[in-house]
């Protein structure tokens, strides 16, 4: 049997036909509202009214002109103060940055850590000197995208087609000025051209070919693919069930875990997902997390987080009665492999060899979209999210960290947020606007604003991702429902801290 393809795992299987009816009805309203406006422009020409109303429109097309003008000229003259800004209003600043949110409990962030002191260290003496918040938040993201360690610019992850697609934003909250990069894939900082389509175009976000052409036209750094890492993706090309990210529901973990064995992933009966992750925990008995993709017979995809032990070289692992209470046989070969034994009487088949899965989840794993969100000595701030996308996502797939008001979002009158997790949510959700608008309409701080909509809300819907973000006063809030969040913090008063989980 093949192996998957995107097709069993496309969740809108009727959506071409639906597309293809929204394509129509949209082609007969533009249709009867082009013979509306025909039919409107045949009385323009014998009504004097009309002819009057034209020539206030052209009075007001001559002003709106004239706006542009006058913005474009504050855009420079706020560009001038953000090349030659220093900013010493008070002592207050603030930053957090995030390396992403940490989905399996096992997995390991070793080399992530010591970067991300480093990154808030430099940080800390850019913004004690007076630094712009904006340019702190470039500076700290393009150090991350730098250092092959995330998913993001070198260290960005394939696509399921062995592509690069990398998304970035960045936003001031000054003048709600913004700029974002999407499903690029020759350029060394997205979060630089981030900054350069907000500065040096009159637009808000540029996509594909024509972005990195932009960006190279305006001195942008280009490289080849081969400097990539292409740290492979996160399950070798396993789609995953739908509902994987549940497992990431466990609050109970203080540190790193020692103690993890690593994430095996396969197919069993042919062409079945199949995932099994090992923690071991005391002698022989280890605790194990088995996931399942999508079958014909057993339904949906789902996990299962149970006890297990090793016996005679296997891994034997018991069901709740409530699911039959059969005893799956992981044999562990010499080759590092695990073999699942059919053991289940009606599916003779139901069985197949796992490998080890590559350095994403070892101990130096390149997951993980970064963000920083600052607060600076003049009170200002700023946000910006870079990421090589989801797991294993489609080619052309685009998440929610270069949308302006979901993975990213800056208001000088309420907060700076950047958001990580599943995008598709937190763009149906607007997240990082979401936690304003709370804080401006509903009075609401910063803290209660974020860890309502991420702890309760969110959660409460199984939608996992976390936000970091501060306000005005410096405050900052670093709240996610996974099993962790890579974060770190330092302000005036605080040394940098980075942590993982708790
Ligand atoms: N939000 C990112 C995306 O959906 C992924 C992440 O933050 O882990 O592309």
């Amino acid at each position: 049997m093949p192996p998957p393809n995107f097709g069993e795992f496309n969740r809108f299987p009727d959506k071409g036909e639906k597309a293809m009816k929204t394509l129509k009805s949209t082609f007969l309203i533009s249709s009867a509202f082009a013979v509306a406006v025909t039919a409107g422009q045949g009385i323009a020409q014998t009504n004097p009214t009309i002819e009057s109303i034209a020539a206030v429109n052209e009075a007001n097309f001559t002003k709106a002109a004239a706006n542009t003008a006058e913005e474009s000229a504050d855009k420079v003259s706020l560009l001038s103060t953000l090349e030659t800004g220093h900013c010493e209003v008070d002592d207050t600043f603030a930053i957090a940055i995030h390396g992403g949110s940490v989905f399996w409990r096992g997995a390991i962030h070793a080399a992530k850590i010591p970067l991300m002191r480093q990154v808030l260290t430099d940080a800390r003496s850019m913004l004690a000197n007076g630094a712009r918040a904006i340019d702190v938040v470039e500076s700290a993201i393009a150090s991350m995208e730098n250092s092959g360690h995330f998913n993001a610019g070198k260290g960005a992850i394939a696509n399921q087609a062995v592509g690069i697609e990398l998304d970035a934003s960045i936003m001031d909250g000054r003048q709600l000025q913004a700029g974002a990069v999407a499903a690029v894939s020759n350029l060394r900082n997205p979060i630089v051209a981030a900054r350069m389509v907000m500065d040096k175009s009159d637009h808000v976000m540029m996509v594909g070919p024509n972005a990195e052409h932009f960006i190279e036209q305006n001195g942008g750094d280009t490289v080849d693919v081969s400097y990539f890492l292409h740290g492979g993706q996160n399950f070798s090309g396993v789609p995953l069930p739908d509902d994987m990210s549940i497992l990431a529901a466990d609050d109970n973990i203080s540190s790193e875990q020692d103690d993890y064995l690593g994430i095996w992933a396969g197919v069993i009966s042919g062409n079945f997902n199949h995932i099994l992750v090992v923690e071991k925990t005391e002698g022989d008995k280890a605790q194990v997390i088995y996931a399942q993709g999508p079958h014909p017979a057993w339904g949906e995809g789902f996990y299962r987080r149970l006890e297990g032990s090793f016996v005679d070289g296997a891994l034997q692992v018991m069901e709740p009665a409530e699911f039959g209470g059969y005893k799956l046989t992981y044999r562990l070969n010499p080759d590092d492999t695990f073999f699942l034994e059919a053991t289940h009487p009606d599916f003779p088949d139901a069985q197949g060899t796992m490998t080890r899965l590559p350095s994403r989840l070892g101990p130096d794993n390149k997951s993980g979209t970064v963000g920083a969100v600052v607060r600076d000595r003049c009170g200002d701030l700023a946000a910006g999210t870079s990421t090589g996308g989801f797991d294993s996502k489609i080619p052309g797939r685009v998440g929610d960290s270069p949308i302006i008001g979901a993975g990213t979002y800056a208001d000088n009158e309420t907060a700076a947020i950047s958001a990580t997790g599943h995008g598709e949510f937190f763009m149906r959700h607007v997240v990082a606007y979401d936690i304003t608008a709370a804080m401006k309409y509903r009075d609401l701080s910063l803290e209660q604003a974020a860890t309502n909509l991420i702890k309760q809300d969110l959660l409460a819907k199984g939608l996992r991702g976390g936000v970091i973000a501060v306000d005005r006063d410096g405050s900052f809030v670093m709240t996610y429902n996974t099993s962790g969040m890579v974060r770190g913090v330092t302000t005036n008063a605080l040394e940098p801290s980075v942590k993982v989980y708790k």
